[in-house]
């Protein structure tokens, strides 16, 4: 439901959808089969031979590099130097490159047979490609170089500052804040949402380090990833049941320094959107699964009651929409929803309807 909302949007919503490669670790009786019908539809096949088509405003094929992606997403970088508030989230289950793509791999996993996309494009990530981060980073690293990058190129000053949080089981915890005792894990944090009289957003308490340029930038991201990830007792089970934001805040000045506006940005790695009764998940991850689940909804609902420019926007229902409201007002989103390609096999097919257990969307 939650991406049928995302896809009945239109204006300043773009949504993109990013097939990823199978790779030597999937389980591929588990996954659904997809099929990229062009540049922006793909249709998922169903039980007796059911299809259902989804229109995006681009699909992205297995074998599209993380520059073709940017390259997208870039126009909502110049938007928020023109003083917009900006979202762009990645969505998707555990597993299918939410992280790779707004962050970079950690590692790059051994393909499997890789379908070959209906174009093929030269600056493939798939081909030699190594291991390590450096040469793949994902949306965000490219999103900060680029914000410093046209800010030096344009005719107004600016002041940019640097936050990341994550929200787990419907606490907010500062990624800038480092963790070093397993006793302070999924604590609630001193952090709390504040609405200030023009109606934006604060949340108090949160570390916010004003940067200069992108090395600066870069060294807060890392130092937040490693937080996150000392945080947990398996970071990475863990860190697919939060979703982890990362702002930046920046203000401009005109030529005699005058302040002109203050904006921001949000970047985030939404927390896994498989489903938990379907995962049979227990105990703790029963209820993680479902905090992610209430608060996807919950910003669906934000997002399409936006839309329809209903009366009541529904941003108390969850601290995901609490945070974003100033920015979710604007509507100036760019959506990103990762899936795991299949193989077009019968037998997979039939697997895949009589367990389904985990699949991607
Ligand atoms: P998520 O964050 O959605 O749980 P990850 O980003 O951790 O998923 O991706 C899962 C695995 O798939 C990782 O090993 C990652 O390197 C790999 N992967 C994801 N997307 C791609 C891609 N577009 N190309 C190559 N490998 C990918
Ligand atoms: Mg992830």
């Amino acid at each position: 439901q939650v991406l049928n909302d995302f896809l009945d949007l239109k204006g300043n919503i773009r949504v993109f959808c990013r097939i990823r490669p199978i790779t030597m670790g999937d389980n591929c009786c588990l996954l659904r089969p997809v099929v990229a019908l062009d540049s922006s539809r793909l249709a998922l096949n169903f039980a007796e031979n059911k299809r259902k088509i989804y229109s995006f405003d681009k699909v992205f094929h297995p074998s599209s590099s993380q520059d073709e992606v940017f390259e997208e997403v870039e126009p909502v970088i110049k938007s928020a130097l023109d003083g917009y508030n900006a979202c762009i989230f990645a969505y998707g289950q555990t597993g299918t490159g939410k992280t790779f793509t707004m962050r970079s791999p950690c590692s790059l996993p051994k393909f499997s047979s890789i379908p070959s996309p209906p174009s093929s494009s030269s600056s493939s990530i798939l081909q030699g490609c190594s291991e390590g981060t450096a040469d793949h980073p994902g949306v965000i690293p490219r999103a900060m170089e680029a914000l410093f990058k046209q800010a030096a190129d344009s005719n107004h000053t600016f002041l940019f500052s640097f936050s990341m949080l994550e929200i787990y089981m419907g606490y907010l915890k500062d990624l800038l804040v480092p963790r070093t005792t397993k006793a302070t894990e999924h604590m609630p944090s001193c952090l709390s949402i504040q609405t200030d009289s023009k109606g934006e957003i604060e949340i108090t308490n949160l570390v916010t380090i004003q940067v200069s340029d992108f090395n600066q930038a870069k060294r807060l991201y890392t130092m937040g990833h490693r937080s996150r990830s000392t945080a947990s007792t398996n970071s990475n089970q863990s860190s697919s049941r939060s979703h982890c934001m990362t702002r930046i805040l920046m203000t401009s000045f005109d030529a005699n320094m005058r302040r002109r506006i203050t904006n921001k940005i949000w970047m985030v790695d939404l927390g896994g959107s498989e489903r938990v009764l379907k995962t049979k998940a227990l105990g703790r991850r029963f209820e993680e699964g479902k905090a992610i689940n209430l608060s996807l909804s919950a910003l669906g609902d934000v997002i399409n009651s936006l839309h329809r420019k209903n009366c009541h926007i529904p941003y108390r229902n969850s601290k995901l929409t609490q945070v974003l409201k100033d920015s979710l007002a604007s509507l100036l989103e760019v959506i990103l929803i990762t899936l795991t390609t299949e193989k077009q096999e019968a037998k997979v097919q039939q697997e895949v309807e009589m367990n389904s257990l985990q699949y991607t969307m």
